[in-house]
C-alpha cells in the first residue's frame, strides 16, 4: 500500500519543524512528492505541472499556524487547490443539466466505445425520469453496432423511458433529426442521444459526431470518459473537446480501484464541469460529481 500524501510529506518534513513560513527551500523537496503522489494516481503530465505550478504560487509565503508543521500546511494547501481544480470553485449548481428553454432538452453522449456511455444514457434517463420528473426519450445513432442499438433499448425499457428504433440504413444526422420530430410531437421533455462509439479516436467519428451535434444543437453535450482509462484519459478529452462544444463530463467507473487521476486530466484539457460520477454497473449507479471528495481520493 502507498502512503498517502500526509505520511510522504511528513517523512519529508521531519527536519524542518519549527518552520513559520512555506518557502521556496522548504516546499521544493515537499512538491516532488506531490507530484510524484500525482503520477501514481495518473493524472496525465500537463496537469501535474500546471497543478504544481499553482500549488507552488499559492504555498509560498503561506503562514504555518498553531502546531501545524510545514508539511500538514503544504498538504492544506494542496487539498484545497486540487478540490478547487475539480470543480469546487464552480459552485454547486455546475454539476447540474441544463434543459432548454423550449422542449425537448437534448442530451447528446459523446465518448470511446466501452466508456459507458450507453449504460449512463440508462442511468441519465432514470435520474431524470425519477429526479426530476421528466418524459425522457433515447435514441441510438450507433448505425455500425446493432447491439448498441439493442443494448439502449434494454436500459431504456428497464427505466421504464421511450425509446426510438433506430433502422440501420439511416444516417446519424437524420435519426437525431428523426427522433427530435418524434419527441416534439409526443411532448417528450428530454431526447438523450446515444452516439457510435470507436476503439479509437478518428477523424471520420469525430465529424460524424460534430455533424449530429450541428444539427439539433443540444443544450448538453456530454463527454463520457472511464477513470480507468488513467493517463490515456487526457489525449481523448483533448481530441472530444476540440470536435465538439461540450458542457460538461461524467467519470464512469469510479466503483473500480483507480485513483481517479483522469478527473484532473479531464479538468485540466476541457476546463468544464463534471456532472456525474458512474460507480457501478447498475442503473441506479449514478451520483452527482463531489470535488472534495473527488481530490481526497486523488491524494490517496
Ligand atoms: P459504451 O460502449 O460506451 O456504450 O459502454 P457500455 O455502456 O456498453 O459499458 C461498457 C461496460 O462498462 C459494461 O460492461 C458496463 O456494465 C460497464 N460500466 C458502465 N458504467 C460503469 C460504472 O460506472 N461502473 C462499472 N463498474 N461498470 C460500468
Amino acid at each position: 500500500m502507498l502512503d498517502n500524501l500526509t505520511q510522504r510529506l511528513a517523512k519529508v518534513v521531519k527536519t524542518m519543524r519549527g518552520e513559520a513560513r512555506l518557502t521556496e527551500a522548504n516546499t521544493a523537496e515537499m512538491l516532488r512528492e506531490v507530484r510524484m503522489a500525482l503520477l501514481e494516481a495518473d493524472v496525465a503530465l500537463p496537469a501535474v505541472r500546471e497543478f504544481i505550478a499553482k500549488v507552488k504560487e499559492k504555498a509560498l509565503g503561506e503562514e504555518v499556524i498553531g502546531s501545524l508543521s510545514p508539511g500538514q500546511a503544504l498538504v492544506g494547501v494542496v487539498q484545497r487547490e486540487l478540490a478547487a481544480l475539480m470543480g469546487a470553485d464552480l459552485g454547486p449548481d455546475a454539476t447540474q443539466l441544463s434543459f432548454a428553454q423550449q422542449p425537448p432538452a437534448i442530451i447528446l453522449m459523446a465518448g470511446l466505445q466501452g466508456v459507458g456511455k450507453t449504460t449512463t444514457t440508462g442511468k441519465l434517463a432514470k435520474y431524470l425520469k425519477e429526479q426530476k420528473k421528466k418524459k425522457v426519450l433515447t435514441v441510438s445513432a450507433d448505425v455500425y453496432r446493432p447491439a448498441a442499438i439493442a443494448q439502449l433499448e434494454s436500459v431504456t425499457k428497464q427505466v421504464g423511458a421511450d425509446f426510438f428504433p433506430t433502422t440501420a440504413n439511416d444516417k446519424p444526422v437524420d435519426i437525431a433529426k428523426n427522433a427530435l420530430d418524434w419527441a416534439k410531437k409526443h411532448y417528450h421533455d428530454v431526447l438523450i442521444i446515444d452516439t457510435a462509439g470507436r476503439l479509437g479516436i478518428d477523424e471520420a467519428m469525430m465529424q460524424e459526431i460534430a455533424a449530429v451535434h450541428a444539427a439539433v444543437n443540444p443544450v448538453e453535450t456530454l463527454f463520457v470518459v472511464d477513470a480507468m482509462l488513467g493517463q490515456d484519459a487526457i489525449n481523448t478529452a483533448k481530441a472530444f473537446n476540440d470536435a465538439l462544444p461540450l458542457t460538461g463530463v461524467v467519470l464512469t467507473k469510479l466503483d473500480g480501484d483507480s485513483r481517479g487521476g483522469a478527473a484532473l486530466s479531464v479538468r485540466h484539457v476541457t476546463g468544464k464541469p463534471i456532472k456525474f460520477a458512474g460507480v457501478s454497473e447498475k442503473l441506479d449507479g449514478l451520483e452527482a460529481f463531489d470535488p472534495t471528495r473527488m481530490a481526497n481520493r486523488v491524494l490517496g
